[in-house]
């Protein structure tokens, strides 16, 4: 479409802009307002979606195509239905020159911005004043969505893996592989028990090992390698391709990795740590082939000084180098799996977060030494905040006391000033 094109929105693509922008609004209208179900939006998208005069990538009088819209809201699923309907991810007709991935970077919604990526999102473009999705995003500080975009690996990076080369007789990675390998190398949550998890999952990686470790040695060695070495990306495919050797030769001996995550997951008797975890990252880091990556060294610098089981541990050191702060601020992360978010607590010390019970009863046997020291702990802080909370009530008080006084004082002395003015009149009388 040329720009010369652009023109006002039909009604009936005014209402589908609204339906899109109303199923955004439901989730945060207040009590009072009546709630639109966040289904029968969706349908409502969807009916629309159907309708002959409704052009998926239309524009309204912003250049903002759907897509956008719902990008800018941080709403996966109508981006997802959009995409499904041939939405164009890379439409470039807004006004200042926004694509779908900046809008939904500027939303801070990963998920979104994951989904876009996935759909060939152009991480490339730039906006009117030469900005890129990830700049934009880093300017608002959107940090996340900086970091899935930064590390983002496109399955397409896989495809000369999947032809057969010179003298090969088959492919070094089998075609079926592409997609689970791209979705784990995207992965942003580098804990050892969620890539146990995700390869059981996912056994074909494991069927598979020795070509899954030979392909990301591969990545690896083109990130560092190439004219615009990649020293993020190579620091992670290594550490990925040494988690799948490990996790391979386990999976050949015993056909399952469920004893193995165990081992992964269990605390040492004195302060529950996991040395297992530990020893298995810094081995991946010791692996690393190339000794002039900055990153290497940052790591083993980092690491060097510091006794096992003390800060930080070897899991933070790394999330550092390839997701910048990340992991540092979220207290919500799963004690078994490092997810993010994971709202569920141990109910009996609330200390400690969880995705899930899955998480949780994999962590019990480690966790149950400390639950009832961590309780004891939780009482004291709670017991502390509420003191600090009734010393700041005092405090406000005390100055809304001390106000009062000089309120107080202020009329006093205009009493005075009135009482000697009546007496210099009578004086005077
Ligand atoms: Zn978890
Ligand atoms: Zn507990």
């Amino acid at each position: 479409m040329a720009a010369d094109e652009k023109k006002m929105p039909s009604e009936a693509e005014k209402k589908f802009i609204d339906a899109i922008v109303e199923f955004y609004d439901e989730f945060h209208e207040s009590v009072d307002t009546e709630m639109i179900p966040a289904q029968r939006k969706l349908e409502e998208v969807q009916t629309l979606l159907k309708e002959p005069t409704i052009k998926i990538d239309f524009t309204d009088d912003t250049g903002t195509t759907p897509l956008q819209h719902a990008a800018f809201r941080g709403k996966t699923d109508i981006c997802q239905l959009l995409l499904a309907n041939g939405a164009d991810v890379n439409s470039r007709f807004h006004d200042n020159g926004y694509t779908a991935l900046m809008f939904a970077a500027l939303s801070g919604n990963a998920e979104t911005t994951r989904l876009l990526l996935e759909a060939g999102a152009r991480t490339d473009y730039t906006n009117s004043v030469g900005r890129t999705a990830t700049q934009m995003a880093a300017f608002v500080g959107q940090h996340e969505c900086v970091s899935v975009i930064n590390n983002y690996f496109s399955k397409d990076d896989l495809t000369p893996y999947i032809k057969i080369q010179g003298v090969d007789t088959e492919p070094r990675l089998p075609q079926e592989l592409v997609a689970p390998l791209a979705k784990m190398i995207n992965f942003a949550n580098l804990h050892p028990v969620k890539l146990a998890f995700y390869l059981q999952e996912n056994s074909g990686l494991l069927e598979n090992s020795k070509k899954v470790v030979r392909t990301l040695e591969s990545l690896c060695e083109k990130c560092m390698k190439s004219r615009d070495t990649n020293h993020v990306m190579a620091m992670k495919t290594h550490y990925f391709s040494f988690v799948v050797a490990e996790a391979g030769k386990v999976y050949k001996e015993k056909g399952s990795l469920d004893e193995w995550t165990k081992q992964l997951i269990k605390g040492r008797q004195s302060d529950g740590f996991s040395v297992m975890q530990e020893n298995l990252i810094r081995e991946s880091i010791k692996q690393f082939l190339y000794s002039d990556c900055p990153l290497f060294h940052q790591c083993v610098r980092s690491l060097a000084p510091v006794k096992i089981g003390d800060d930080p541990t070897a899991l933070n050191v790394l999330s550092q180098v390839i997701n910048g702060q990340r992991f540092f601020n979220d207290d919500k992360t799963c004690s078994t799996c490092g997810e993010i978010k994971a709202e569920k607590k141990c109910s009996a010390c609330k200390m400690v977060n969880y995705c899930n019970q899955t998480c949780q009863k994999l962590h019990w046997s480690t966790h149950k030494k400390f639950c009832k020291s961590l309780a004891e702990q939780y009482v004291r802080i709670e017991e502390m905040k509420k003191k600090e909370e009734e010393l700041k009530q005092k405090e406000e008080e005390l100055k809304k006391h001390k106000e009062d006084i000089e309120k107080r004082k202020g009329e006093i002395e205009t009493l005075v000033e009135q009482k000697e003015e009546i007496e210099k009149q009578i004086a005077e009388q």
